[in-house]
């Protein structure tokens, strides 16, 4: 069960290659943090982990990005989701049958999956915890 305290934005990644490299498709992970936790930043080690090489960037603008691979990874920003408007048009089913999903404030859905909170400790250190893990 990942429960970490990392230092710097590469273990951060290297906590979320691990974590994805234990994904399968179907899995819904939803990530709890405050703007600069490092929401991002995990999910571009998550998507290394799952194989793909693709370039992981904010989906702030862009509701969801897919990244291709051994398995696809797609990686949601609910930000600036207005409550109810386009979580219909989000296609989460079918974005699960593809692969795994990150959800980026996750947290305001309320749907199963995994949680993973992210915690702010000062400075460059953060805490990495499974809150509730992968329901398979
Ligand atoms: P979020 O998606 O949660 O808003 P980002 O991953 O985009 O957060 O940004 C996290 C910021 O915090 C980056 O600028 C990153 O360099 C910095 N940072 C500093 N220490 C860490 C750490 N231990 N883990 C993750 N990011 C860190
Ligand atoms: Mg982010």
């Amino acid at each position: 069960m990942l429960d970490t305290i990392t230092s710097s934005p590469a273990e951060t990644e290297a906590a979320g290659e691990q974590f994805g490299r234990g994904l399968r498709q179907g899995d819904l992970v939803l990530l709890a943090g405050d703007l600069g936790a490092g929401k991002t930043t995990f999910v571009r080690g998550v998507a290394r982990g799952a194989g793909s090489s693709a370039h992981v960037a904010s989906p702030t603008f862009q509701l969801v990005r897919v990244y291709a691979g051994p398995l696809q990874i797609a990686h949601v920003d609910l930000y600036r989701l207005e409550v109810g408007s386009e979580l219909e048009d989000l296609g989460l089913e079918e974005l699960l049958d593809q692969g795994a999903v990150l959800v980026e404030w996750g947290d305001r859905l309320e749907t199963s999956g995994a949680l993973l909170a992210i915690e702010h400790l000062g400075g460059d250190r953060r805490h990495l915890r499974l809150v509730r893990e992968l329901p398979r």
